[in-house]
């Protein structure tokens, strides 16, 4: 009997290659640099809570979402290690969840912060609400000016009912080979917790890096790291993948619901974007792009059959795709077609999708987050 989980399509999550990642990530780290298990959207699609719990057993600490429903759903899995909250949240309802939840708000503007302290009095809370301040050394996205960092250290100091936990910034360009930005912006960020210093600010933990920066040098890592693509086992750039063995912690896998010969001459799928040129056996799979399977992939990846690769064909629809399985013998209805990850020796990473669609792989894991029963093994 199948389990009707694996019946059309799902996604396969391996937490034992979860804990290994963890593992090879921690060797790395310097004696004293903690793990922030990063599992925001849904854990980049692989399941927030048993990803968190996962990572946190084999050796993370922290754990980084981006907004406070995301933290919710792990405290309501009785998850009890620290969550900082990635993304900024401004309103006195926030800062309420907030505290409710422990969270951990990011600080990035003095209107925030007034808004956190007067908020958080009004709660009367057993502790100050542990804040992190982010400041933008170069992003250009979240946080205060570097240049401003004494200052606004001072604002947040000086507030009741608030306690600075942490000072972080967040990198461009941790992925490119060349470093120049990179390191423009680890200076900044020394110059800025120097002048929080000076200014009698001592933010008692310090972080930086990414992946990438995580994989690049030790010397970005400070107090804590914040990973998340590579725990799910990929590689945030062809040249940091030296010396760390990470495995994928994602599968897709899909069923071939009807095995047909086609005559040349026939076209196939929505638009006849393929035209058999010869005669062809071609199987109708149980996935498409309602499931997560990018539509511009159509005619420009493969499926895994048998261990053996094979072209997808014609347009993907909404729930189905085409592919061509002239080279399989005698293929049957119900075998299993692996769209990512492994089948005997060949593999599909989200990597080679990746690079077909002119995307990053972090957008490939996040595009499963929606409709496919998930299956942890
Ligand atoms: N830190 C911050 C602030 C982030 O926004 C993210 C994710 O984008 C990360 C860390 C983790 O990045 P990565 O998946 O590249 O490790």
């Amino acid at each position: 009997l199948i389990p009707m989980q694996r019946e059309r399509a799902w996604v396969e999550i391996d937490l034992s290659a979860l804990a290994h990642n963890v593992q090879q990530l921690q060797m790395r780290l310097a004696a004293g640099t903690e793990l922030m298990a990063v599992v925001k959207a849904d854990a980049y699609g692989h399941g927030a809570v048993a990803i968190a719990q996962s990572a946190l057993q084999a050796g993370a600490t922290w754990l980084g979402v981006a907004t406070i429903p995301e933290g919710i759903e792990l405290r309501e899995a009785g998850i009890q290690a620290p969550i900082l909250l990635l993304g900024a949240t401004n309103t006195a309802e926030q800062v309420q969840a907030i505290a409710r939840w422990r969270l951990q708000p990011t600080l990035c503007t003095p209107r925030q912060a007034l808004v956190f302290s007067e908020t958080a009095g009004k709660l009367t809370l057993r502790q100050p609400l542990p804040v992190h301040l982010k400041l933008d050394t170069g992003m250009s996205r979240l946080g205060a000016p570097w240049q401003d960092a004494a200052a606004f250290g001072q604002l947040v100091q000086g507030l009741p009912h608030l306690h600075i936990a942490s000072a972080y910034s967040h990198l461009a360009t941790a992925d490119e080979p060349d470093e120049t930005v990179m390191r423009l912006q680890q200076r900044r960020f020394e110059a800025a917790i120097a002048q929080m210093r000076q200014a009698g600010v001592n933010p008692p933990k310090l972080h930086l890096a990414n992946s990438a920066a995580t994989l690049a040098d030790s010397a970005l890592h400070y107090d804590r790291v914040r990973v998340g693509l590579a725990m799910y086992g990929l590689y945030p750039a062809p040249h940091l993948a030296q010396g760390i063995d990470l495995r994928p912690v994602m599968q897709i896998k899909a069923r071939v619901t009807q095995v047909k010969a086609i005559a040349p001459g026939t076209g196939v799928s929505y638009g006849y974007r393929f035209i058999a040129d010869r005669d062809m056996t071609i199987a109708t799979v149980a996935i498409g792009y309602a499931d997560g399977v990018p539509r511009n992939l159509s005619n420009r990846m493969t499926g895994l059959v048998r261990g053996q690769h094979v072209p997808q064909i014609g347009a993907i629809t909404m729930d189905q795709m085409m592919l061509d399985v002239s080279t399989i013998p005698n293929l049957q209805e119900g075998e299993v077609v692996t769209l990512l990850g492994q089948d005997g020796q060949a593999r599909i990473s989200a990597d080679d999708w990746a690079e077909t669609l002119g995307t990053i792989s972090w957008e490939i894991l996040c595009s499963f987050k929606h409709r496919l029963p998930r299956l942890t093994i």
